[in-house]
């Protein structure tokens, strides 16, 4: 396995194909820090291999991708990001840049460490963790609202097995740009009013059942003799699952997605609906509820 990512002089990811060639790139191993040799001949692909000649190391993408989104972050001090809970631009649906002052790596906090913690002008400051194949669980989430920090979670698994390259312009812009990759965690979304809930559930939702998050905001139906749920996101969207599949439930989600406008979630098997539909899709659920 060939390296083509090192770390520059400055520490940050570089491409092989933007290092200067032999030891003048002045680059060490992004996994080892030993100093490596930009190999740049006609005859072999371009790569990094170790100074001291030993193996080339192995850098998962995985790590590689939680590097570069700290560093992106760290480098362009600031983030889009969409409408924070209980906010005025919730209401309107908008996203906005957050602009900050530093952004520190590594700050352990009560319990648990964020992966960065930035600083904003009004002094307060926003937890960003960046989640790839793990995300914040129950236990951390309660640390968080303990601390009352402002939190967003970034989720980059869709970068996990496409072909960008790590560094590169497509994946800084969809760290730093895309919204729809990133959630609230703290504030969490307003409460809405209880509506009333079947009584059996089906052993996966009776789990979730447990969290207390999953608690607040999901609602239970059963429509056409089948089981629904729909679970309120940090965004402020309305989540829509079928939890056997119904081909005419399926058409009914779709037929709604058509109307209003919204998403399939293939990952989840959702349907995403935005804040603004929301109170409608709860109406139509509620309405269809036990028909
Ligand atoms: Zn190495």
């Amino acid at each position: 396995m060939s390296m083509f990512v090192a770390l520059d002089p400055n520490g940050q990811l570089i491409n092989i194909e933007n290092a200067i060639r032999g030891l003048a790139c002045n680059c060490t191993c992004a996994c080892c820090g030993e100093p490596v040799v930009a190999r740049k001949s006609l005859i072999r692909e371009h790569h990094f291999s170790h100074h001291s000649n030993k193996e080339s190391c192995f850098i998962q993408r995985e790590s590689l991708l939680h590097l570069y989104a700290k560093e992106v972050i760290r480098n362009q001090l600031g983030l889009q990001l969409p409408p924070m809970p209980g906010t005025w631009l919730e209401s309107e649906d908008k996203t906005s840049w957050w602009d900050f002052e530093r952004v520190d790596e590594e700050v352990p906090q009560q319990g648990f460490q964020p992966d960065l913690v930035a600083h904003l002008r009004d002094g307060s400051q926003l937890f960003i963790e960046v989640a790839i194949t793990s995300f914040i669980g129950e236990e951390k989430l309660e640390r968080i609202r303990n601390s009352g920090t402002n939190t967003v979670e970034i989720d980059l698994s869709e970068l996990l097995f496409n072909t960008h390259s790590i560094p590169s312009e497509e994946v800084k812009a969809y760290i730093l740009e895309q919204t729809r990759n990133k959630s609230w965690i703290y504030p969490e979304p307003p409460s809405l009013p209880a509506r009333p809930t079947i009584d059996w559930q089906p052993a996966a939702a009776q789990h979730q059942t447990a969290q207390p998050q999953a608690k607040c905001f999901e609602y239970r139906y059963t429509i056409m003799g089948m089981w629904l749920s729909a679970r309120i996101l940090p965004t402020g969207s309305v989540a829509v699952r079928s939890w056997s599949f119904n081909p005419h439930i399926t058409n009914l989600l779709k037929a709604w997605r058509n109307e209003l406008g919204g998403e399939y979630n293939a990952k989840y098997k959702n349907w995403i609906y935005q804040p603004h539909n929301r109170e409608d899709v709860l109406a139509r659920l509620q309405k269809l509820n036990l028909e």
